[in-house]
């Protein structure tokens, strides 16, 4: 008992002593790259501005920034550069994903329910290539604050984090980790109090009124902060209208398509038929993303938590080994059991697809995230990679899947300036992938070196650290 508070003692010592740039042991074991002038040469580039994909490419980076870019022999490499043969492989930008949960569902009986993987969920989302991503709503926004905390002091491994709010909800659904509000001038009391405590964005949910909704964003705009919504209760076009800055699960949450919709009354199944009927070329469906374009509301999707069941993998994105068995039991009997009964699921999710196109095509600002949440199926890291395949099976052309995914979400944030696209002087935030994607979007998969800050984290290391801990820890 003794050595071990000693040893508890030492450790925080040791904690105490870190400055910035510095990192615990913690964090160095998956600390691949940490050399001051990094150069990978002959490589596939795509910069993140949705134009072309330049091969050849050599990258300089020196500390935490990108010095030069540029065809291979124009490019005066440093001396003490370490060199990387970027022979076969692409960089991207280090994605900046919005719907970034650090929860997994977790099963009990009937109930839905969510935990908090404080430990396993930033290492998947860093091995996943995430280099900034906001949590979308939290259930332990006190623990997600300490580890974007920690994560900046160099004592936890993952991303760079915008902290959502906890959701701001009124009571409806039977899940336990949520927190209900009786009033609107409870909304106000969120807001402040989260607000001062570091939360950079507010997260509304399926059955708050319109009231609710106003007041929230008049008090996070009065604070120069945002506001999105998976929303039920309110419809996308009076979101839109009162300013909402953010729309959750691309169309697959709008009740803006049924002919009775009660105000402020969220009735999820009739909502879901009337998403099943809309025509994919109806009237109020283009209506509507005519609104939202005009209005300037940004869409984000998270395409792998509504992903149909038959034909496709259990966890898609190759999860499956990172999920505790215990839990992994439970998804698989979910899995077994919807598997081959989920026609109308497909129909759903290729029209939300088709309408997210149609959405994009006409200038509507579209980010993207995972949500980790659903039927255990959405995993961090391996969903944030398999959201880019399925964009890219959707039709998105690869240069605009990479720009949705990076500065798409860097520009939400306000963030364009310093990351989201490969440009000299901005952040050195990018991934090294082993392959091209252009000849397989699945390459995706061999992402090897994540470089976050100028420093290359070992993906591979990354996503075995953590092997049958989600659903745990
Ligand atoms: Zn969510």
């Amino acid at each position: 008992m003794l050595k071990r508070r000693i040893i508890l003692f030492l450790s925080l010592l040791a904690i105490q002593q870190i400055t910035a740039q510095e990192f615990t042991d913690e964090v160095k074991r998956f600390i691949a790259i940490d050399t001051t002038v990094v150069a990978i040469k002959n490589v596939g580039l795509i910069d993140g501005k949705g134009t072309s994909i330049l091969d050849g490419q050599t990258i300089v980076l020196k500390k935490d920034k990108i010095v030069a870019i540029g065809k291979g022999n124009n490019i005066e490499i440093p001396e003490n550069a370490l060199i990387i043969d970027g022979t076969n492989k692409t960089v991207i930008p280090g994605l900046v994903m919005l719907h970034e949960h650090l929860f997994y569902t977790k099963f009990f009986e009937n109930w839905f329910s969510v935990g908090q993987m404080t430990f396993s969920f930033p290492r998947l989302y860093l091995a996943g290539g995430v280099t900034t991503m906001r949590t979308a709503g939290s259930i332990q926004p006190q623990s997600d604050l300490n580890v974007k905390q920690w994560i900046i002091e160099g004592k936890m491994t993952g991303p760079k984090m915008d902290v959502t709010s906890p959701f701001i909800e009124r009571e409806g659904l039977p899940i336990a980790e949520l927190g209900f509000i009786k009033d609107t001038k409870e909304v106000s009391e969120i807001v402040n109090f989260w607000a001062n405590r570091g939360v950079t964005s507010f997260k509304l949910y399926n059955n708050i009124t319109k009231e609710d909704m106003k007041v929230c964003i008049e008090e996070a705009h009065n604070r120069g902060m945002k506001v999105t919504g998976h929303l039920c209760s309110v419809t996308y076009e009076e979101a839109s209208n009162l300013g909402i800055d953010n729309l959750e699960h691309g169309f697959m949450a709008a009740s803006d398509f049924m002919d009775d919709k009660e105000e402020n009354i969220c009735d999820p199944f009739s909502a879901r038929n009337s998403i099943t009927d809309e025509p994919i070329d109806g009237e109020k469906i283009n209506r509507l993303i005519d609104i939202l374009i005009k209005n300037g509301t940004t869409i984000t999707t998270t395409p792998n938590v509504f992903e149909p069941w038959t034909d496709r993998e259990m966890i898609p994105g190759g999860g499956e080994k990172a999920v505790t068995p215990e839990v992994l039991k439970d998804v698989k009997e979910i899995y077994d059991g919807a598997s081959g009964k989920d026609s109308l699921y497909l129909v759903r999710f290729n029209k939300n697809l088709a309408w997210l196109k149609r959405f994009y095509d006409k200038g509507g600002k579209l980010v993207a995230g995972t949500d980790p949440t659903g039927a255990g199926r959405t995993v961090a890291g391996y969903g944030n990679r398999r959201t880019i395949e399925i964009l890219s099976e959707a039709g998105f052309p690869l240069v605009d899947v990479i720009k949705i995914c990076t500065l798409n979400g860097a520009t939400y944030l306000e963030q364009q300036d310093d990351i989201g696209t490969l440009e000299v002087g901005k952040t050195a935030d990018l991934v090294l992938i082993d392959g091209d994607l252009r000849t397989d979007i699945k390459n995706i998969r061999n992402m090897e070196i994540v470089f976050k800050d100028g420093i290359g984290f070992d993906s591979k290391k990354l996503f075995e650290s953590v092997h049958g801990k989600v659903g745990l820890n």
